[in-house]
């Protein structure tokens, strides 16, 4: 008989990624058993189902833990109900809309004693250790971030993100800053901003990044949500020691043209282990280095007025 898995979970929010990554993982956890989701629409059978986080709170004590996999606009809101209740919570990235009001979750959590993690789920791909541990020691010369994707073909239909607080671009663009906040030796920061907006929204479909790096590399980023054909989402980097790509989203090392790391993908199985040592312990791991980079990004960038964006 398989053993019983300590903790009962709810997802709030049943979209895209709790469909694809979220519910598939709980069911192979040893660590979490699915008890119920808060939607307003959708209803997955087998387990209650809640309109929102408020019902859920008040019918389900026994659920200890909850996943916020909401557009960032509505987390902070439905997480600070969560905490207040006294259950763990993990956040979808980006954590919040805003840097403060994920400071203030966190200040929530160490009062109440619950755990709190900030997922940066491209953290846990294949590549990503062994690229921070290539770089560690290297005189690093040249770094350049090539985030390309078709936002028709991965968030269709998701208004959300072209509203203020969506972050648009940025919504996987802070997938590569959560890989180069985490691979890099020592901390960079913004220079400069180039943020390409449709007349018709309220946040950019693309951005040209530059870095100060006190190391002395020459450091920039490009992200483009109008990508049509190859998708990239792709780091290279050059040292005084060879070269690495970082390619697929982090799911794949080479090095000097040789692939020395891949495998399937396992970034949200790892999520969860980590969701697990967390609650064990009541501890929060929120690390906000790819929010304020993104955060500096607003602040520094000169805005350039593009053709209008249409699903
Ligand atoms: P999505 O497909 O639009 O789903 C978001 C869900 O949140 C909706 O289906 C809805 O679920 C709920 N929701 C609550 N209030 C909402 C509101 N005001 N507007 C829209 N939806 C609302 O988005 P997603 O792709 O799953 O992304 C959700 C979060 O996960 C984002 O922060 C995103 O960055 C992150 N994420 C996405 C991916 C991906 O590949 N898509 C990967 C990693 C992380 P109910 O109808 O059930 O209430």
């Amino acid at each position: 008989m398989a053993a019983a898995r300590p903790w009962k979970i709810g997802i709030v929010g049943v979209g895209k990624i709790a469909r694809d990554q979220h519910l598939p993982t709980i069911a192979v956890s040893p660590h979490f058993e699915l008890a119920a989701t808060a939607s307003r629409f959708a209803n997955i059978g087998g387990v209650d189902s809640f309109e929102g986080i408020e019902a859920l709170l008040q019918a389900r004590p026994d659920i200890s833990c909850l996943a916020i996999c909401t557009p960032p606009q509505v987390r902070y809101a439905i997480a600070r109900q969560a905490i207040m209740a006294g259950r763990h919570v993990m956040l979808e990235k980006p954590p919040g809309a805003t840097i403060s009001e994920v400071e203030d979750l966190v200040g929530l959590a160490r009062t109440t004693g619950v755990a709190l993690q900030a997922t940066w789920h491209s953290r846990y791909a294949h590549g990503v250790a062994a690229a921070r541990d290539w770089l560690a020691g290297k005189t690093i010369r040249k770094l350049r971030i090539i985030w390309k994707e078709d936002v028709r073909r991965w968030h269709p239909g998701q208004e959300w993100l072209w509203q203020a607080g969506g972050q648009g671009i940025f919504d996987p663009g802070i997938n590569a800053l959560s890989v180069l906040t985490a691979i890099y030796p020592r901390r960079v920061h913004l220079t400069s901003a180039t943020l390409f907006f449709p007349e018709n929204r309220e946040t950019p479909i693309a951005a040209d990044l530059a870095f100060f790096d006190p190391g002395g590399a020459e450091m920039a980023a490009e992200f483009d949500f109008r990508q049509e054909g190859p998708q990239s989402w792709d780091i290279h980097v050059e040292t005084d020691e060879g070269s690495m790509t970082l390619s697929q989203g982090g799911a794949v090392l080479s090095i000097d043209g040789q692939v020395v790391a891949s495998g399937p993908d396992r970034e949200y199985a790892g999520l969860y282990a980590r969701f697990a040592e967390l609650v064990a312990t009541g501890a929060i791991d929120v690390d906000l280095a790819p929010m304020l980079h993104v955060a500096d990004a607003f602040t520094l960038g000169r805005r350039i007025n593009v053709a209008p964006f249409h699903y």
